[in-house]
C-alpha cells in the first residue's frame, strides 16, 4: 500500500462549453499546475493544450473505457501532485463523475470538483435569452430524452413538459422527433418557440437556430445541425420582442427591500 501523503490529488475540472475563456480562473490555475491532464475528446483539447505547463502528460480519453481512465488517473496521482480530468461544461452533468470518483476513493486518492459553465447556460447566453422570467416561469429542467440510457420512472419528457417551465435538453439532437412528440403530448401549441444552439461559445463555429415546435426539426436539418447541440423549449424564448413584460420585483421602483427603499 502506497502511503497516502505521497499521492497527488485528482481534480475533475469543468472546461466550460468550448470557448477557452469560459474556463474558470481556478480551473485554469489547476491546468497550469498539472502534472497530467486527461481530457474528454475533441470537445476540450484546446483548453488543455493552451494552459498546460511544458512537460505535462496530456492524454485524450476518447478511446478509453471508464476502467482505463480511472487506472490512468490513479497512476498519474502516484507521480504528480496535481492531476486534472478535464470535462466539457460542468462535470456533474452527464459526466460519469461518480463512476470515476468511486475507484479513486477506494484507492485512497483524494479528489475534488471544480464546476464549469454548462452548455445549457452558454446556449441561452449565446441567444441572449433568459431561463427564467417573472410570472412566466421560475423553473428550469435540465434533462435528455431516452436513447441507449433509459430514463427513470416519472422523468419522461411529456411529464416534465407538463410543468411549462424552461426545458434544456441535452444529448438529444438526433432524437428531435421524440421531443416534438413529448411536447405535443403535454399540450404545447405548435407555435411554441424553440431554440437549438450548436457548439455554443465555440469561436467561429456556433450556430443559433430559432423555430417553433412545428418547424424546429426542419430548420436544424437545413442548417446541417446533427450533433453537439442544446435544445431549449421555453415560454421565455423571444421575450426581448414581447409587447408586455412583467418586471422583476427586485428592480421595481415601487418595491422596498433590504438594500433599497421604494422611490414611488
Ligand atoms: N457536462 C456537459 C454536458 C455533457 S453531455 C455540460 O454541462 O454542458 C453532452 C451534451 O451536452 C451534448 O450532446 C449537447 O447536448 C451538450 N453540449 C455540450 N457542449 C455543447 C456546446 N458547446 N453547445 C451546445 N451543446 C453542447
Amino acid at each position: 500500500m502506497i502511503p497516502t501523503d505521497t499521492l497527488g490529488k485528482v481534480w475533475f475540472v469543468g472546461a466550460g462549453p468550448g470557448d477557452p475563456e469560459l474556463l474558470t480562473v481556478k480551473g485554469r490555475r489547476l491546468l497550469e499546475q498539472a502534472g497530467a491532464i486527461l481530457f474528454a475528446g475533441s470537445l476540450v483539447d484546446q483548453a488543455a493544450t493552451l494552459y498546460a505547463p511544458p512537460g505535462c502528460v496530456i492524454r485524450d480519453s476518447k478511446d478509453m473505457t471508464l476502467e482505463d481512465m480511472t487506472a490512468w488517473l490513479a497512476e498519474q496521482a502516484r507521480a504528480h501532485a496535481t492531476v486534472v480530468r478535464l470535462q466539457t461544461g460542468d462535470p456533474g452533468l452527464y459526466g460519469a463523475l461518480i463512476e470515476m470518483a468511486r475507484p479513486l476513493t477506494a484507492a485512497g486518492i483524494e479528489w475534488a470538483v471544480v464546476p464549469g459553465v454548462s452548455s445549457a447556460m452558454a446556449s441561452m447566453a449565446a441567444a441572449g435569452e433568459s431561463m427564467t422570467l417573472p410570472e412566466v416561469t421560475q423553473t428550469v429542467i435540465l434533462t435528455r430524452v431516452e436513447g441507449r440510457t433509459p430514463m427513470p420512472d416519472g422523468e419522461d419528457l411529456a411529464s416534465l413538459a407538463a410543468h411549462r417551465s424552461t426545458l434544456c435538453i441535452f444529448l438529444s439532437i438526433t432524437l428531435m422527433y421524440k421531443i416534438e412528440a413529448a411536447l405535443r403530448a403535454a399540450g404545447w401549441p405548435e407555435d411554441s418557440p424553440m431554440l437549438v444552439v450548436h457548439k455554443a461559445s465555440w469561436p467561429g463555429e456556433e450556430k443559433i437556430i430559432r423555430g417553433t415546435l412545428a418547424d424546429i426539426k426542419a430548420r436544424c436539418r437545413e442548417a446541417g445541425v446533427a450533433s453537439q447541440a442544446m435544445i431549449v423549449a421555453s415560454p421565455t424564448l423571444g421575450a426581448l420582442h414581447w409587447d408586455t413584460l412583467v418586471r422583476s420585483k427586485l428592480y421595481d421602483p415601487t418595491f422596498t427591500h433590504r438594500f433599497r427603499k421604494a422611490s414611488a
